[in-house]
Formats: structure tokens, C-alpha cells, sequence
């Protein structure tokens, strides 16, 4: 019954009330904090490179999504794919030639991939080069052009690789160099859960060169940077759906020699830079691993030589040369629209091939 002076229609709650209603508010709060999504990011360094991992979703799984991909990308680096790090499968394998190393699934899958691009390419791409970049020796204090009867010698080594009953074995001595696919493989063990009660709903992971655009949008951008200004320059935008985006340029690290600039992407048929006009090559695929070696080759063979290698692997590319001439291309049914936003660049022709 009301008692007098009590508003109308207020009802006092019982003891036995308050405990549900305060269970029910905080339901509710947690219900919406669950359904709000932030942006997290998480930072480091792998491969000689910065990585960042951005994660969309809710707070609490985009930051372990965040956390676990940048502790997988520095752990592929640790345990399979670095030449320098002794825990590495890859600095065992090159430590030991003649021995058989036993590789992961990810590794073995990597090295038949980059020695099928390899046959792919006549060896402008070549997985093996690296006593001859070692020779270079670009991240030296005082690099010289080596003597070219050394680099012939090395070139002309037995330099195979061999796998087999998931071993590797290399034939010499420091011969395998994966620094052409690294950063692209990270991008492919960055995983993100799609679906489930821990789902997150976009992520972009960024290492080196290396981009993967992760989610259902088809409007991710990704500035491409000016091969001829500084790290933070962009001289285009390119408009896309998930994708992995890698670029190769020789302006990565280089030296100068009487007046000539001797950059870290060899050609593989020579053992020497590659001087064919091109500043910058940039490739969108699928695959993280796959992106970063069509990159490392389309730079090396060119242009017109590249072309059945993008129609094959369904890539689409930006070529930049160092005219600031830009050419296009697109294979995939991907989204793609590039925009030039510097105008020290011009666009050539470009075509829509393959799709
Ligand atoms: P970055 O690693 O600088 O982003 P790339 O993906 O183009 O650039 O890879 C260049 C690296 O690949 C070199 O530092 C070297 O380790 C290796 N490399 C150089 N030339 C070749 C080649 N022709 N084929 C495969 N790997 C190469
Ligand atoms: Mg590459």
C-alpha cells in the first residue's frame, strides 16, 4: 500500500531487488563495452623494421589479437627466417651446409614457393644470394664494389637447396638470404580471428616494406612512399580490398661509389645491383610471402618482363620509375584505384590485364 508523502507510482525496492537490479546494470555496461569498438595498436621491431599492428574490434580482444600478432611476426624472425640469429632455422641451415635442418610447415612451404620463383625467373630472383650480398656488404660501415671474380666465384658455387621429409639441406656455406619474402611472410602469420566470440573486425599490419590490409572493407588506403624523398613521403594513395601490399626499392639502403649508387637488390644472373630505370616496384596479392618476393622480382626483371608473373599470381603492381614515370597494372578483381598526389610524378600508360 502507498504510504502517505510517497510519489506516486515510485515503488521502493526491496533488499531482494537491488542485488539483480545492480547484476542487471552491470550486464548491461559490460554487454556495451564488449560491443564498443576501439582501435589498438601495438608496436615493435622485427627484421630490421618497424612493425605495427592496428587492430579494430572490442578493446579487450583487439588487444590480444594486437599482442599475439607482433609477438608471431618476432618470433618468425627468432626461430625460422633470420641469417643472423643463431636460434634461427635459416642461420643453422646456412652454418651448417650439407646438413639436414628440420623446417616448419610455414618455412617449407616458403622455400618451395621461393624456388619456384626462382625457376620462374631465369634466377633474377634468387633465394640463395647471400654470401653474394654478404660480398656487398651494404650494412658495413665502409661498402666497396667487391672484386667481380669474386662475385663470379660465388655465383658459379653449388649453391642448391634441398628439401626433403620437411629438412633443408644447403649446399653452401651462408647461401640462403629469405630477406627478399621476410617481411611479407610476417604479414601472413599476423592472424586475426574472423569469427567467434574473440572475432576482431579490421586490422592493418605494417612492417618494413610490407603491408596487410585485413577486414571486409573495400576502401583501405596505403600511401605508396616517394622512392627519391624522405621515409615519411608519399608520392601516390592506392584505394583497396584485404590485401597484402609490399614494396621493393633501391633506395632501402645503398652506398655511392664514383658518383654511381650500388643499391641491395641484385640481379641474381649477374650478383650485381639492377639498373634498369626502375625506382620502386609495388605488388598487391593475397599472400604476405608471395607480395614481398613479386616485389624483390618484378623489380628485378622490369617492366615488360614481369608481366606474365602478375597475370599468373593475380597481382596488380605500381611500377615507379626514376623519371617519376608511373605505370599501373592490375590482375586481380580486386578494387584498385591509384592516385598520383605529388606532381614530380606522371602517369604512363597503364592497362588492365588478365581479370
Ligand atoms: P627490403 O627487404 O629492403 O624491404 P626487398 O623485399 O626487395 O626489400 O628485399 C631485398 C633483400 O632481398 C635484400 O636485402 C637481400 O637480402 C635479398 N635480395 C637481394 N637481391 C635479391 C634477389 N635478386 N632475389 C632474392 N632476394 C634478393
Ligand atoms: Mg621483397
Amino acid at each position: 500500500m502507498r504510504q502517505k508523502g510517497e510519489p506516486k507510482g515510485k515503488r521502493k525496492l526491496g533488499r531482494g531487488a537491488v542485488i539483480p537490479a545492480v547484476l542487471a546494470l552491470a550486464a548491461v555496461l559490460c554487454y556495451d563495452a564488449f560491443l564498443r569498438t576501439v582501435t589498438v595498436t601495438e608496436s615493435g621491431f622485427a627484421m630490421d623494421a618497424v612493425v605495427t599492428v592496428t587492430v579494430k574490434g572490442n578493446k579487450k580482444d583487439a588487444e590480444a589479437a594486437a599482442k599475439e600478432a607482433l609477438e608471431a611476426i618476432q618470433s618468425l624472425e627468432k626461430d625460422e627466417l633470420s641469417r643472423f640469429l643463431e636460434s634461427a632455422t635459416v642461420y643453422q641451415a646456412n652454418a651448417n651446409p650439407g646438413t639436414a635442418v628440420p623446417v616448419s610447415a610455414d618455412l617449407n612451404w616458403l622455400l618451395e614457393n621461393g624456388i619456384d620463383l626462382q625457376q620462374k625467373t631465369g634466377n633474377a630472383f634468387d633465394i640463395t644470394l647471400g654470401a653474394v650480398s654478404d660480398l656487398w656488404d651494404f650494412n658495413g660501415e665502409s661498402p666497396q664494389v667487391p672484386d667481380a671474380k669474386a662475385i663470379q666465384a660465388l655465383l658459379e658455387q653449388d649453391r642448391s637447396l634441398h628439401i626433403e621429409d620437411d629438412c633443408l639441406t644447403v649446399a653452401a656455406a651462408g647461401a640462403l638470404d629469405l630477406g627478399a619474402v621476410g617481411k611479407g611472410m610476417a604479414c601472413d602469420v599476423a592472424e586475426f580471428p574472423r569469427s567467434g566470440s574473440n572475432a576482431v573486425r579490421e586490422a592493418v599490419v605494417s612492417v618494413g616494406g610490407s603491408v596487410l590490409l585485413w577486414g571486409s572493407r573495400d576502401n583501405f588506403k596505403v600511401g605508396i612512399r616517394n622512392p627519391f624523398g624522405a621515409l615519411t613521403e608519399q608520392m601516390g594513395i592506392l584505394t583497396t580490398s584485404a590485401c597484402c601490399v609490399s614494396t621493393s626499392g633501391g633506395y632501402e639502403r645503398f652506398f655511392e661509389q664514383d658518383g654511381v649508387r650500388y643499391h641491395h637488390i641484385l640481379d641474381g644472373r649477374t650478383g650485381y645491383p639492377v639498373q634498369n630505370g626502375l625506382a620502386s616496384v609495388t605488388i598487391l596479392t593475397r599472400s604476405g610471402a608471395m607480395s614481398d618476393a613479386l616485389s624483390t622480382a618484378c623489380f628485378v626483371l622490369g617492366y615488360e618482363d614481369s608481366l606474365p608473373l602478375l597475370i599468373e599470381y593475380k597481382a596488380d603492381a605500381v611500377f615507379i620509375y626514376e623519371d617519376g614515370g608511373v605505370r599501373v597494372v592490375a590482375c586481380s578483381l580486386r578494387p584498385l584505384s591509384f592516385v598520383i598526389t605529388d606532381e614530380a610524378f606522371h602517369s604512363m600508360d597503364s592497362g588492365l590485364l588478365g581479370a
